[in-house]
């Protein structure tokens, strides 16, 4: 599921590809993943047009172009990109295909169509139009211990909360408390200042490491519950106890109830 690292490396792949070359033509095959766009809008701005640069906020993606505004792509459950040589015959699924003057595609695939195409007049107006919170990369700690201090929902749920900070997703969720040794259900306002901190600093260590990770296409080894989403297992601290499940806020939590304690 691509989260604030997933999408950092899309982002990455896309600079690497799809920059200053000329649109030719633009193909939607997801009407339905629209979002605050029409299909014209979309087609009518990218062809004949040119990305200069990108921008992430959160797990939004940002391709801005040379006149009128950006292409927004948000990647949902299963999003990807392919920049390649279109073959007649094995074409390529898409949901939105961008065609270079150059002969090479660009096709956004996404098999559970979860995500988002749209096309933006400003990127800063339509982050705030949202209601996205800062960047969990640029977000400070004392904005991050601000915002959460006064939230009595799960910290899980809290952390998760685009509209608190933008970028971190269930699984990354999940390892941040782990390390944090933070039961997912304790209640923001119930951690203290000191506590909130302590999940700030894991919360940048952990998508720092993940983002040149997935960028080397790495594993990632060194995080337990990225990498084993799974109940009854030993725990890797060595506290004796065992993974457990259950499901916060309507998303599923592995947590190890020996090591995270449960604030209250
Ligand atoms: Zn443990």
């Amino acid at each position: 599921m691509p989260e604030l690292p997933e999408v950092e490396s899309f982002k990455r792949y896309f600079d690497k590809t799809s920059l200053r070359q000329k649109i030719k033509r633009v193909r939607l095959a997801a009407p339905g993943m629209l979002f605050h766009s029409t299909e014209k809008e979309v087609l009518d701005n990218l062809e004949g047009n040119m990305f200069t640069e990108t921008r992430r906020h959160g797990k939004f993606f940002f391709a801005l172009l040379k006149r009128n505004g950006a292409l927004m792509l948000h990647f949902g459950m299963t999003g990807d990109l392919v920049y390649h040589k279109p073959d007649k015959n094995s074409p390529i699924r898409f949901a939105l295909l961008i065609e270079f003057a150059n002969g090479k595609n660009l096709a956004f695939q996404d098999t559970r169509k979860l995500g988002m195409i749209g096309w933006v007049n400003d990127v800063d107006a339509f982050i705030q139009r949202q209601g996205y919170g800062e960047d969990a990369l640029k977000i400070s700690e004392k904005e991050f211990v601000a915002s959460l201090q006064k939230r009595k929902t799960a910290i899980k749920t809290t952390i998760m909360n685009q509209r608190v900070v933008a970028g971190v997703g269930n699984e990354y969720s999940d390892e941040i408390l782990f390390r944090s040794s933070i039961h997912p259900e304790s209640p923001a306002n119930a951690l203290s200042d000191a506590k909130l901190k302590e999940i700030y600093s894991h919360m940048k260590s952990v998508l720092k490491v993940a983002v040149k990770r997935r960028a080397d296409q790495k594993k990632m080894s060194e995080f337990f519950f990225l990498e084993n989403r799974q109940a009854g297992l030993k725990c890797p601290e060595g506290c004796k106890g065992f993974t457990e499940f259950k499901t916060i806020g309507g998303r599923s939590a592995y947590f190890c109830p020996g090591c995270q304690k449960l604030y209250t």
